[in-house]
């Protein structure tokens, strides 16, 4: 994890937020190559679930709220966790999580250490809205991104030629003010998520059939995305363990460094949203079957991952070393860059005028790294590290013949392509 961690920072895929000021907890910066990622991540899950699909369209709902969604959503009341607190020193915990409860008490040797009885504690991240001092009023930052979905049930319906079963996606940053951030990017207090609300008719064998599918849809999709299969399972919810309006709940967890624990999830909500959002807005949220024109209200088969915690575990599943140098072993798709673009001395010109040429034209089409510093195996070495798939040379031979030297990540084998195949070479390497 220390490896995985110390990576990030040296090439630029994340960052502690606001670093210079001594650092704000529970926030994190995407660099230059983890930028690259997190778009990429995002890019493929949004063409897998809206752009290839038929039965799914998308939303990019706002992060402020009417503060009434979130009474309907229950959020106000029920988006909490019990909060304990170290008497001796006073740092606060989750009362939920007795393995920090433990180690804090590691950290105090030789001391008994006293808690306090467990207060729930909200969630919701308050900002205030308006130009006029104390007439402010208070707003929440979304503490999850779903209710954007849920309010917009309606619109969606009216101005768009959808019919049940159908889904609605969206990405975008949530906030809570977590107790104990941590374990890297896992536990953030900002952090961004991709979800489908997917809704159905109001039937038992429906509910289950597409709460079956989709568990198997988006476990397949992250094993394509090249994680391993044995990092992966599903964890079931047990009745006592689901939030109270789920009829049922699955979590996909990977096996992290500090143990399994999840990274997304798949609830049948039942008509929980809907029907509270109809109760404390008065708007009809029915959905009127146009062929037989009987109304009801929808059940919602919900996916939600967290993307910066999908990213997280791709890192470390693609973490790898051999004979002493590192190599990220990301799906091409996911890489920052798909490929590097070396002459092979920086000191020909004419060398460097025709690497920049092949350079300059992949660039409209893949995202492209140039180097020119040190031997080639530094270079490589370099771009093994933030898993660019492919490294081109360009040497004496290609002026003569028109061909290039690609080198591949994972198996350090070189072949001679063509410059005037080189991106559909390329293409047909990345995206198959
Ligand atoms: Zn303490």
């Amino acid at each position: 994890m220390e490896k995985v961690v110390s990576l990030c920072k040296r090439r630029g895929f994340v960052f502690p937020g606001s670093e210079i000021y001594g650092g704000l907890a529970g926030t994190w910066d995407y660099g230059p190559t983890g930028s690259l990622l997190k778009k990429n991540l995002k890019d493929w899950w949004w063409k897998d679930i809206v752009q290839l699909r038929d039965d799914i369209v998308g939303l990019d709902a706002a992060i402020f709220m009417n503060p009434k969604a979130w009474e309907a959503s229950g959020h106000t009341e029920a988006f909490t966790d019990p909060l304990v607190e170290c008497k001796s020193c006073h740092q606060r915990f989750r009362a939920d999580k007795p393995a920090e409860i433990t180690s804090h008490e590691k950290s105090h040797p030789g001391q008994k250490i006293e808690w306090t009885e467990p207060k729930t504690f909200n969630l919701l991240v308050k900002a205030y809205l308006g130009v006029v001092e104390g007439q402010k009023s208070e707003v929440f930052l979304r503490g999850e991104i779903t209710n954007g979905v849920q309010v917009n049930f309606k619109n969606v319906v009216d101005s768009t030629r959808v019919r049940i079963p159908f889904g609605v996606a969206q990405i975008g940053k949530a906030f809570r003010n977590e107790i104990t951030p941590g374990n890297f990017t896992f536990r953030s207090r900002e952090f961004e998520q991709m979800e489908v609300q997917f809704y159905i008719r109001p039937e038992e064998a429906e509910g289950m059939k597409w709460f079956e599918y989709w568990k198997q849809n988006r476990m397949d999709w992250y094993v394509s995305l090249g994680i391993r299969k044995e990092n992966l399972r599903f964890h079931d919810h047990a009745e006592n363990e689901r939030a109270h309006y789920a009829r049922a709940a699955t979590d996909i967890e990977y096996q992290a460094p500090w143990g399994w624990d999840e990274f997304m999830g798949i609830h049948h909500r039942g008509d929980w949203d809907l029907r509270r959002h109809q109760e404390f807005s008065k708007a009809d949220m029915q959905y009127r079957d146009p062929d037989t024109g009987e109304a009801y209200t929808p059940w919602d088969i919900e996916t939600s991952a967290g993307v910066d915690r999908s990213l997280l575990f791709v890192l470390i599943d693609a973490y790898s070393e051999e004979n002493g140098r590192v190599l990220l072993k990301l799906h091409p798709r996911l890489a920052p860059y798909k490929v590097a673009v070396f002459p092979l001395l920086a000191n020909k010109p004419n060398l460097v005028e025709k690497a920049r040429g092949i350079y300059q034209e992949l660039k409209k089409d893949f995202s492209v790294a140039w180097d020119d510093r040190g031997n080639i195996g530094k270079r490589y070495y370099a771009q093994d590290e933030i898993g660019t798939p492919y490294c081109i040379t360009v040497d004496f031979e290609t002026l003569e013949k028109q061909d290039v030297t690609v080198r591949d990540r994972d198996t350090a084998k070189q072949e001679r392509v063509p410059i005037a195949g080189l991106a559909s070479y390329l293409d047909q390497k990345i995206n198959g």
